[in-house]
């Protein structure tokens, strides 16, 4: 069993955007500018928008935090999204998720531009995956298939089974996999809540997927022998050892599943670091309008 190891894959990553961050400087040109909006104070998603601007540092990004008050209505977020839709100086921006209940979360990843959506959430970019043009792809997807990529998985021909079907991984998941290169070129099974016999779906994936956020609901007996297995959950577990009080963990059981792969990703550690890999790697792709010149 070999790990599959995001850190290390999205330090190389990110090693490979400084540099060319370098070279753009050194040209007197502006490096790439990244803007982060967080509504609330929700404790795992300031996590995630403090690493993401870490991330932008690591790699000479410019990187804003904007940081609105729970009680933010969503005029008032839309109002500041235009504001960063007419930015000129800002490439790409990200409106972290999940927002309060009282807004609207498709209308705000449409009020995003489409040019700058480096989340891939917009509906105009969810439309161009699906007709296999290029465009942004939501960072998790693509941190995955970045991550095959460095380790050479062979995608074509296999039985790849995804469990979760949600917008921003599971169902882009399935159309990536399935499209014709690579990675890709598989045989994509998506299951959900209402899949009838979820462990016989498992058992035929040479490539299994879980991103159902259901701690260890994936056990060792339900992963098939040499099987490639990526585990996209996170959840805080409650662990009084730690001090943090609390532990990730994810939808894979790891010991039994270890046992049976040919490669795992482990939580934390894997899918988490490449989702900001990719991210990194959408803002680069928006500075230099490869999608929206
Ligand atoms: P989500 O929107 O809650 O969707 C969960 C999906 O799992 C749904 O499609 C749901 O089915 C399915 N599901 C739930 N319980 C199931 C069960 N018992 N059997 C089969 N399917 C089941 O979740 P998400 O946003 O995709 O996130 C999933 C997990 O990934 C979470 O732990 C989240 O924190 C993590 N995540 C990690 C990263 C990262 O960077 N590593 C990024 C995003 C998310 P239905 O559609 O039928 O309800």
């Amino acid at each position: 069993m070999e790990l599959l190891n995001g850190k290390q894959t999205s330090l190389e990553i990110q090693e490979g955007l400084k540099n060319q961050v370098e070279k753009i400087v050194s040209e007197g040109k502006r490096a790439p500018h990244l803007a982060a909006v967080l509504v609330g104070d929700d404790g795992a998603s300031k996590t995630y928008v403090g690493a993401k601007v870490k991330a932008c540092e690591r790699v000479g990004f410019n990187s804003t935090e904007v940081i609105l008050p729970a009680e933010t209505s969503q005029d008032e977020l839309i109002k500041r999204i235009e504001e960063l839709n007419q930015d000129d100086e800002v490439d790409g921006f990200i409106v972290q998720l999940p927002l309060p209940d009282h807004i609207d979360v498709e209308a705000i990843t449409n009020a995003i531009k489409p040019s700058k959506d480096v989340d891939g959430f917009h509906l105009i970019n969810v439309g161009k995956l699906m007709k296999g043009q290029p465009t942004f792809v939501a960072a998790t997807p693509l941190g995955i298939l970045e991550l095959m990529k460095h380790y050479n998985i062979d995608t074509e021909g296999k039985n790849c089974v995804i469990v979760g079907r949600s917008d921003i991984v599971g169902t882009p998941l399935s159309v990536l996999m399935s499209r014709k290169k690579y990675p890709g070129n598989a045989t994509v099974t998506l299951c959900h809540t209402r899949t009838n016999n979820l462990k016989e779906m498992t058992l035929q994936a040479d490539i299994l997927v879980g991103a159902v956020g259901s701690p260890n609901y994936i056990s060792g007996d339900m992963v098939k022998e040499g099987a490639v297995v990526v585990d996209v959950g996170i959840t805080r577990v409650p662990d009084e050892t730690k001090k943090s009080g609390f532990r990730l963990v994810g939808d894979i059981e790891f010991e039994g599943a270890s046992a049976k792969a040919s490669y795992i990703t482990p939580v934390p550690g894997g899918v988490g670091p490449m989702t900001i890999a990719a991210l990194l790697l959408n803002t680069m792709h928006a500075y230099n309008r490869d999608f929206y010149p």
